[in-house]
């Protein structure tokens, strides 16, 4: 039995859009990052994998509240085995950067599995490792049935950051990738 993954395309084109950066988009990399994800989980058999979004222009939902819920409850009634959420973060200190992953609780799989996720990120993309923070009043976290962890990649409002997001799209995804084989102990194909 495949793994169900169901990764979480922060934001929509329009709908819930995200912070912005230095011309980019936080919906455009979530977006990407995801589609990337999606693409190296889909070529290992020992994952099955869904999206939030079909396509970078598209929005999912009509306005925040039904932006977040179809997205909660398109995992739980798959059922999906992990929840994955992709953002950006955005501070107004612009020296403020880094990789962090928030989590319902700290004393959760999720937890490590979100640990997992940040180290490899940081290991590839050389960004700073931030932790993984426990935040129960994140919607997404809060309303999905399965692990979930919503990784903020890095900050966008942060010039080296926002040129990590600009060009190493693939390197976070497949951080992501490296993280849960990490957490669920398979070694890469
Ligand atoms: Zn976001």
């Amino acid at each position: 039995m495949a793994i169900k993954i169901y990764v979480d395309q922060g934001h929509g084109a329009s709908v819930n859009a995200g912070a912005e950066g230095f011309g980019l988009y936080e919906q455009d990399i979530t977006y990407m990052v995801g589609a990337y994800l999606s693409d190296i989980l889909s070529s290992d058999y020992r994952f099955e994998v869904r999206t939030s979004r079909a396509s970078i222009d598209a929005n999912v939902g009509y306005n925040n509240s039904s932006s977040l819920r179809i997205r909660t409850s398109e995992a739980n009634e798959w059922p999906a085995d992990y929840f994955i959420s992709i953002h950006c973060n955005a501070n107004t200190n612009p020296n403020i950067n880094g990789t962090e992953a928030y989590v319902y609780s700290s004393a959760s799989s999720a937890y490590y599995l979100g640990e997992s996720i940040v180290s490899e990120i940081v290991r590839r993309t050389g960004t700073k490792n931030n932790g993984v923070y426990q935040n129960p009043s994140l919607y997404v976290l809060r309303n999905t049935s399965m692990p979930a962890v919503l990784v903020e990649l890095a900050y966008i409002t942060n010039y080296e950051d926002s040129l990590k997001l600009r060009y190493d799209q693939y390197q976070f995804a497949y951080g992501i990738y490296a993280g849960l084989l990490d957490y669920l102990g398979l070694s890469p194909l």
